[in-house]
Protein backbone atom coordinates (compact mmCIF):
# COMPACT_ATOMS: atom_id res chain seq x y z
CA UNK A 1 0.00 0.00 0.00
CA UNK A 2 0.69 3.63 0.11
CA UNK A 3 0.86 4.00 3.81
CA UNK A 4 4.15 5.17 4.88
CA UNK A 5 7.10 2.92 6.62
CA UNK A 6 7.35 2.88 10.75
CA UNK A 7 9.73 1.23 13.37
CA UNK A 8 9.14 0.48 16.44
CA UNK A 9 11.77 -0.41 18.92
CA UNK A 10 10.74 -2.15 22.05
CA UNK A 11 8.64 -5.25 21.95
CA UNK A 12 7.37 -5.79 25.69
CA UNK A 13 3.65 -6.00 25.46
CA UNK A 14 3.42 -2.23 24.39
CA UNK A 15 6.04 -1.90 21.92
CA UNK A 16 4.15 -5.49 20.64
CA UNK A 17 0.33 -4.19 20.88
CA UNK A 18 1.67 -0.50 18.90
CA UNK A 19 3.63 -2.66 15.82
CA UNK A 20 0.12 -5.47 15.78
CA UNK A 21 -2.27 -2.02 15.71
CA UNK A 22 0.22 -0.53 12.87
CA UNK A 23 0.40 -3.74 10.91
CA UNK A 24 -3.55 -3.99 10.90
CA UNK A 25 -3.76 -0.56 9.48
CA UNK A 26 -1.74 -1.98 6.56
CA UNK A 27 1.59 0.54 7.67
CA UNK A 28 4.67 -1.59 6.54
CA UNK A 29 6.27 -2.22 9.94
CA UNK A 30 10.16 -3.02 10.71
CA UNK A 31 10.84 -3.62 14.52
CA UNK A 32 13.66 -4.22 16.77
CA UNK A 33 13.80 -5.76 19.76
CA UNK A 34 16.97 -6.62 22.32
CA UNK A 35 15.47 -10.20 22.76
CA UNK A 36 14.84 -10.97 19.06
CA UNK A 37 12.38 -13.84 19.56
CA UNK A 38 9.83 -10.90 21.01
CA UNK A 39 9.28 -10.44 17.31
CA UNK A 40 8.15 -13.51 16.40
CA UNK A 41 4.62 -13.10 16.33
CA UNK A 42 4.98 -9.96 14.72
CA UNK A 43 6.92 -11.46 11.47
CA UNK A 44 4.19 -14.23 11.29
CA UNK A 45 1.98 -11.09 10.99
CA UNK A 46 4.21 -9.21 8.31
CA UNK A 47 6.39 -7.28 10.37
CA UNK A 48 10.01 -6.96 9.23
CA UNK A 49 12.72 -7.88 11.70
CA UNK A 50 15.86 -5.26 11.11
CA UNK A 51 19.24 -7.12 11.69
CA UNK A 52 20.54 -4.11 13.78
CA UNK A 53 18.94 -0.69 15.47
CA UNK A 54 20.80 1.04 13.26
CA UNK A 55 18.82 -0.69 10.17
CA UNK A 56 15.32 -0.31 12.39
CA UNK A 57 16.41 3.24 12.42
CA UNK A 58 17.03 3.57 8.87
CA UNK A 59 13.86 1.77 7.40
CA UNK A 60 11.07 4.50 8.35
CA UNK A 61 11.27 8.27 9.09
CA UNK A 62 9.71 7.62 11.91
CA UNK A 63 10.93 5.10 14.79
CA UNK A 64 8.78 4.66 18.05
CA UNK A 65 10.07 3.74 21.27
CA UNK A 66 8.89 1.48 23.66
CA UNK A 67 11.28 0.63 26.41
CA UNK A 68 11.30 0.41 30.23
CA UNK A 69 12.71 3.83 30.49
CA UNK A 70 15.21 6.55 28.60
CA UNK A 71 18.13 4.79 29.57
CA UNK A 72 16.96 1.89 26.89
CA UNK A 73 16.89 4.19 24.21
CA UNK A 74 20.68 5.70 25.25
CA UNK A 75 21.78 1.51 24.99
CA UNK A 76 20.63 1.22 21.98
CA UNK A 77 20.84 4.02 19.44
CA UNK A 78 23.62 5.97 21.68
CA UNK A 79 26.44 3.70 20.10
CA UNK A 80 24.19 3.79 16.28
CA UNK A 81 24.13 7.71 17.07
CA UNK A 82 27.71 8.55 17.92
CA UNK A 83 29.42 5.82 14.83
CA UNK A 84 28.42 6.17 11.13
CA UNK A 85 26.09 6.28 8.67
CA UNK A 86 23.63 3.79 7.18
CA UNK A 87 26.54 2.48 5.63
CA UNK A 88 28.52 1.52 8.67
CA UNK A 89 31.19 3.21 7.51
CA UNK A 90 31.28 6.51 10.05
CA UNK A 91 30.97 9.65 7.44
CA UNK A 92 29.87 12.03 9.69
CA UNK A 93 26.37 11.76 9.06
CA UNK A 94 24.47 9.19 11.79
CA UNK A 95 21.43 7.43 11.38
CA UNK A 96 19.41 9.26 13.33
CA UNK A 97 19.88 12.60 10.69
CA UNK A 98 16.39 13.54 9.57
CA UNK A 99 14.67 11.01 11.55
CA UNK A 100 11.72 11.76 13.56
CA UNK A 101 11.94 9.43 17.04
CA UNK A 102 8.67 9.06 19.19
CA UNK A 103 9.40 7.90 22.56
CA UNK A 104 6.51 6.23 24.13
CA UNK A 105 8.44 4.86 27.36
CA UNK A 106 8.15 5.82 30.85
CA UNK A 107 10.94 8.62 32.32
CA UNK A 108 10.92 11.90 34.20
CA UNK A 109 9.72 15.09 32.35
CA UNK A 110 13.70 16.23 32.84
CA UNK A 111 15.32 12.57 31.04
CA UNK A 112 12.33 13.47 27.91
CA UNK A 113 13.99 17.52 28.00
CA UNK A 114 17.87 16.36 28.03
CA UNK A 115 16.65 13.45 25.42
CA UNK A 116 15.24 16.12 23.05
CA UNK A 117 18.27 18.06 23.58
CA UNK A 118 20.80 14.66 22.71
CA UNK A 119 18.34 13.46 19.87
CA UNK A 120 18.88 17.07 18.02
CA UNK A 121 22.30 17.13 18.33
CA UNK A 122 22.14 14.37 16.10
CA UNK A 123 19.59 15.71 13.84
CA UNK A 124 16.50 13.80 14.83
CA UNK A 125 13.34 15.20 16.09
CA UNK A 126 12.09 14.32 19.05
CA UNK A 127 8.63 13.58 20.57
CA UNK A 128 7.93 12.35 23.69
CA UNK A 129 4.69 10.21 24.29
CA UNK A 130 3.13 8.68 27.70
CA UNK A 131 0.74 5.68 26.87
CA UNK A 132 -2.47 5.90 29.18
CA UNK A 133 -3.82 2.38 28.70
CA UNK A 134 -2.37 -0.90 29.62
CA UNK A 135 -1.63 -3.06 26.59
CA UNK A 136 -4.65 -5.20 26.00
CA UNK A 137 -6.45 -1.90 25.04
CA UNK A 138 -3.54 0.05 22.78
CA UNK A 139 -5.50 0.60 19.93
CA UNK A 140 -8.48 0.42 21.03
CA UNK A 141 -11.43 2.91 22.35
CA UNK A 142 -10.68 4.65 24.91
CA UNK A 143 -6.84 4.51 24.45
CA UNK A 144 -5.37 7.58 24.84
CA UNK A 145 -1.87 8.86 24.61
CA UNK A 146 -0.17 12.47 25.92
CA UNK A 147 1.99 13.73 23.31
CA UNK A 148 4.87 16.77 23.49
CA UNK A 149 7.28 18.51 21.17
CA UNK A 150 7.54 20.14 17.67
CA UNK A 151 4.04 20.52 16.85
CA UNK A 152 4.53 20.83 12.76
CA UNK A 153 5.82 17.08 13.31
CA UNK A 154 3.27 15.71 15.50
CA UNK A 155 1.04 17.25 13.12
CA UNK A 156 2.38 15.35 10.08
CA UNK A 157 2.26 11.77 12.13
CA UNK A 158 -0.58 12.86 14.08
CA UNK A 159 -2.89 10.09 11.61
CA UNK A 160 -0.38 7.00 12.03
CA UNK A 161 -0.02 7.88 15.79
CA UNK A 162 -3.75 7.79 16.16
CA UNK A 163 -3.50 4.19 15.63
CA UNK A 164 -2.21 3.66 19.27
CA UNK A 165 -4.58 5.57 20.80
CA UNK A 166 -6.06 8.97 20.68
CA UNK A 167 -3.66 11.75 20.89
CA UNK A 168 -3.46 14.33 23.39
CA UNK A 169 -0.93 17.05 22.77
CA UNK A 170 0.34 19.19 25.30
CA UNK A 171 2.69 21.65 23.87
CA UNK A 172 5.94 21.99 22.63
CA UNK A 173 7.81 21.57 26.07
CA UNK A 174 9.26 17.72 25.90
CA UNK A 175 9.08 17.15 29.33
CA UNK A 176 4.65 17.56 29.51
CA UNK A 177 4.35 14.13 28.19
CA UNK A 178 5.47 12.70 30.86
CA UNK A 179 4.55 15.42 33.34
CA UNK A 180 0.87 14.56 32.28
CA UNK A 181 1.92 10.54 32.56
CA UNK A 182 3.39 10.70 35.91
CA UNK A 183 0.77 12.76 37.70
CA UNK A 184 -1.93 10.30 36.32
CA UNK A 185 0.06 7.49 37.65
CA UNK A 186 0.17 9.89 40.68
CA UNK A 187 -3.59 9.32 40.88
CA UNK A 188 -3.82 5.87 39.59
CA UNK A 189 -0.87 4.30 41.77
CA UNK A 190 -2.40 6.31 45.10
CA UNK A 191 -5.35 4.41 44.36
CA UNK A 192 -4.51 0.70 43.77
CA UNK A 193 -2.57 0.51 46.95
CA UNK A 194 -5.00 2.10 48.91
CA UNK A 195 -7.28 -0.45 47.35
CA UNK A 196 -5.21 -3.48 48.63
CA UNK A 197 -4.51 -1.72 51.92
CA UNK A 198 -8.09 -1.31 52.73
CA UNK A 199 -8.45 -4.67 51.50
CA UNK A 200 -5.96 -6.12 53.92
CA UNK A 201 -7.44 -4.19 56.62
CA UNK A 202 -11.02 -5.77 56.05
CA UNK A 203 -8.88 -9.53 55.27
CA UNK A 204 -6.95 -8.96 58.64
CA UNK A 205 -10.64 -8.83 60.75
CA UNK A 206 -11.01 -12.25 58.81
CA UNK A 207 -13.47 -10.89 56.14
CA UNK A 208 -13.66 -12.20 52.63
CA UNK A 209 -12.14 -9.51 50.45
CA UNK A 210 -15.30 -10.25 48.43
CA UNK A 211 -17.45 -8.76 50.66
CA UNK A 212 -15.40 -5.46 50.63
CA UNK A 213 -14.13 -4.76 46.94
CA UNK A 214 -17.11 -4.03 45.02
CA UNK A 215 -18.09 -1.28 47.96
CA UNK A 216 -14.69 0.25 47.63
CA UNK A 217 -15.30 0.60 43.91
CA UNK A 218 -18.00 2.33 44.35
CA UNK A 219 -16.20 4.76 46.88
CA UNK A 220 -13.62 5.53 44.03
CA UNK A 221 -16.35 6.10 41.52
CA UNK A 222 -18.10 8.41 44.12
CA UNK A 223 -15.34 10.74 44.48
CA UNK A 224 -16.33 13.02 41.20
CA UNK A 225 -19.70 13.14 42.59
CA UNK A 226 -18.59 14.82 45.55
CA UNK A 227 -15.78 17.03 43.88
CA UNK A 228 -18.15 18.33 40.72
CA UNK A 229 -16.27 18.60 37.54
CA UNK A 230 -12.44 18.97 37.57
CA UNK A 231 -12.94 22.55 35.92
CA UNK A 232 -14.48 24.05 39.31
CA UNK A 233 -12.49 22.10 41.94
CA UNK A 234 -8.95 23.62 39.80
CA UNK A 235 -11.24 27.14 40.15
CA UNK A 236 -10.98 26.75 43.63
CA UNK A 237 -7.87 25.64 43.92
CA UNK A 238 -6.65 28.53 41.63
CA UNK A 239 -8.43 30.44 43.56
CA UNK A 240 -7.28 29.36 46.60
CA UNK A 241 -11.12 29.19 48.03
CA UNK A 242 -11.64 26.60 50.53
CA UNK A 243 -14.96 27.38 52.65
CA UNK A 244 -15.09 24.63 55.41
CA UNK A 245 -18.81 25.02 55.81
CA UNK A 246 -19.65 21.24 54.97
CA UNK A 247 -16.40 19.12 56.44
CA UNK A 248 -13.20 20.45 57.82
CA UNK A 249 -9.25 19.80 57.36
CA UNK A 250 -9.44 19.20 61.25
CA UNK A 251 -12.61 16.26 60.88
CA UNK A 252 -10.84 14.74 57.99
CA UNK A 253 -6.99 14.62 59.90
CA UNK A 254 -9.06 12.69 62.53
CA UNK A 255 -10.69 10.20 60.11
CA UNK A 256 -7.22 9.97 58.76
CA UNK A 257 -6.05 9.21 62.42
CA UNK A 258 -8.63 6.71 63.04
CA UNK A 259 -7.20 5.12 59.62
CA UNK A 260 -4.20 4.87 61.10
CA UNK A 261 -5.40 3.36 64.71
CA UNK A 262 -7.37 0.69 63.13
CA UNK A 263 -4.41 -0.04 60.73
CA UNK A 264 -2.16 -1.04 63.96
CA UNK A 265 -4.74 -2.54 65.53
CA UNK A 266 -4.86 -4.69 62.76
CA UNK A 267 -1.58 -5.54 62.97
CA UNK A 268 -1.10 -4.49 59.24
CA UNK A 269 1.42 -1.70 57.48
CA UNK A 270 0.41 1.84 58.32
CA UNK A 271 2.80 3.57 55.86
CA UNK A 272 0.09 4.72 53.34
CA UNK A 273 -2.60 5.98 55.93
CA UNK A 274 -0.01 7.59 57.63
CA UNK A 275 1.42 9.60 54.55
CA UNK A 276 -1.87 10.50 54.62
CA UNK A 277 -2.65 11.70 57.97
CA UNK A 278 0.62 13.69 57.46
CA UNK A 279 -1.19 15.79 54.79
CA UNK A 280 -3.73 16.69 57.17
CA UNK A 281 -1.41 17.15 59.93
CA UNK A 282 0.79 19.61 57.98
CA UNK A 283 -2.16 21.83 57.05
CA UNK A 284 -3.50 21.51 60.73
CA UNK A 285 -0.30 22.82 62.19
CA UNK A 286 -0.32 25.41 59.87
CA UNK A 287 -3.22 26.84 61.34
CA UNK A 288 -5.67 25.78 58.56
CA UNK A 289 -7.98 22.98 60.16
CA UNK A 290 -11.29 24.78 60.26
CA UNK A 291 -11.14 25.11 56.48
CA UNK A 292 -12.26 22.74 53.69
CA UNK A 293 -10.06 19.49 53.16
CA UNK A 294 -8.88 21.28 49.86
CA UNK A 295 -6.84 23.59 51.66
CA UNK A 296 -4.07 20.57 52.06
CA UNK A 297 -3.19 21.72 48.51
CA UNK A 298 -1.41 25.00 49.56
CA UNK A 299 0.91 23.06 52.13
CA UNK A 300 1.22 20.32 50.04
CA UNK A 301 2.66 22.94 47.53
CA UNK A 302 5.76 23.51 49.92
CA UNK A 303 8.09 21.01 49.78
CA UNK A 304 8.67 18.58 53.06
P1 LIG B 1 8.70 -4.01 29.25
O1 LIG B 1 9.52 -3.71 30.43
O2 LIG B 1 7.99 -5.30 29.17
O3 LIG B 1 9.53 -3.90 27.88
C1 LIG B 1 10.57 -3.13 27.89
C2 LIG B 1 11.29 -3.16 26.55
O4 LIG B 1 12.48 -2.44 26.79
C3 LIG B 1 11.70 -4.55 26.07
O5 LIG B 1 11.66 -4.53 24.67
C4 LIG B 1 13.13 -4.66 26.58
O6 LIG B 1 13.94 -5.50 25.79
C5 LIG B 1 13.58 -3.24 26.41
N1 LIG B 1 14.71 -2.85 27.23
C6 LIG B 1 14.72 -2.54 28.55
N2 LIG B 1 15.96 -2.19 28.93
C7 LIG B 1 16.75 -2.29 27.84
C8 LIG B 1 18.11 -2.03 27.58
N3 LIG B 1 18.92 -1.59 28.55
N4 LIG B 1 18.58 -2.24 26.34
C9 LIG B 1 17.74 -2.66 25.36
N5 LIG B 1 16.44 -2.89 25.53
C10 LIG B 1 15.95 -2.70 26.75
O7 LIG B 1 7.75 -2.75 29.12
P2 LIG B 1 6.26 -2.56 28.56
O8 LIG B 1 6.15 -2.98 27.15
O9 LIG B 1 5.30 -3.08 29.55
O10 LIG B 1 6.23 -0.98 28.68
C11 LIG B 1 7.00 -0.14 27.86
C12 LIG B 1 6.84 1.28 28.37
O11 LIG B 1 5.45 1.63 28.36
C13 LIG B 1 7.34 1.47 29.79
O12 LIG B 1 7.98 2.71 29.90
C14 LIG B 1 6.08 1.45 30.62
O13 LIG B 1 6.20 2.24 31.78
C15 LIG B 1 5.08 2.07 29.66
N6 LIG B 1 3.70 1.65 29.87
C16 LIG B 1 3.41 0.34 30.16
C17 LIG B 1 2.10 -0.05 30.37
C18 LIG B 1 1.77 -1.48 30.64
O14 LIG B 1 0.62 -1.75 31.02
N7 LIG B 1 2.68 -2.43 30.46
C19 LIG B 1 1.00 0.92 30.30
C20 LIG B 1 1.40 2.24 29.93
C21 LIG B 1 2.71 2.58 29.74
P3 LIG B 1 13.99 -7.09 26.09
O15 LIG B 1 12.74 -7.66 25.47
O16 LIG B 1 15.23 -7.54 25.43
O17 LIG B 1 14.02 -7.24 27.59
Amino acid sequence: GDLSPVTVIGLGPMGRAMATSLLRAGHPVTVWNRTARRADDLVADGATLAPTPAAAVAASELTILSLTDYQAMYDILGPVAESSGPSGVPDGSGVLDGRVLVNLSSDTPDASRHAAAWAAGHGATFVTGGVMVPAPAVGGPGAYVFYSGPHAVFDVHEPMLRLIGEPRYLGEDPGLAQLFYQAHLDVFLTALSSLLHATALVTAAGVPAADFLPGALTTLTTIPAMIGDGADLARRLEAGEHPGDLSTAQMMGATADHIVWTSEKAGIDTRLPKAVRAHYDKAITAGRGTENWTVLYETLKAGD
